[in-house]
């Protein structure tokens, strides 16, 4: 399992390059370690995520109204899109189905069978 590399936005850390390649830490990596920490963490649905203790967005009952990760999600461009795709999936199918599938990209985010 790697509920870990899973962006709380629902970004995909694993399979996307600047983080396999070392230029950018992931999304939550770190911090349940001390590695690093929260305060000061720029993202503000991270934060949020994080100290509300969720592995994600998709664990959040308050989701559907709020508006830190509805503006995200409404961005224009693909990747947005697509983060709020993978949370969906999450929510109705769960961690587990997800990662079989995320594991299989080259990206942050990728294709659903
Ligand atoms: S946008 Fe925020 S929540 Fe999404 S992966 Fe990046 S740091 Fe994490
Ligand atoms: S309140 Fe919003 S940002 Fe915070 S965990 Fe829930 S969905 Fe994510």
């Amino acid at each position: 399992m790697s509920i870990k590399e899973i962006g709380c936005c629902g970004a995909y850390c694993k399979t996307c390059k600047p983080f396999y390649t070392g230029t950018c830490k992931g999304c939550k990596i770190g911090y349940d370690t001390g590695d690093r920490d929260i305060s000061k963490a720029r993202c503000k649905i991270k934060i949020c995520c994080i100290v509300k203790g969720y592995d994600s967005c998709a664990d959040c009952p308050e989701i559907e109204t709020c508006p830190a990760i509805m503006e995200f999600y409404g961005k224009n461009g693909y990747k947005y899109g697509k983060y709020q795709q993978a949370t969906e999936f999450i929510r109705e199918y769960g961690y587990e189905e997800f990662l079989k599938i995320a594991n299989n990209w080259t990206n942050a985010y990728g294709k659903y069978k």
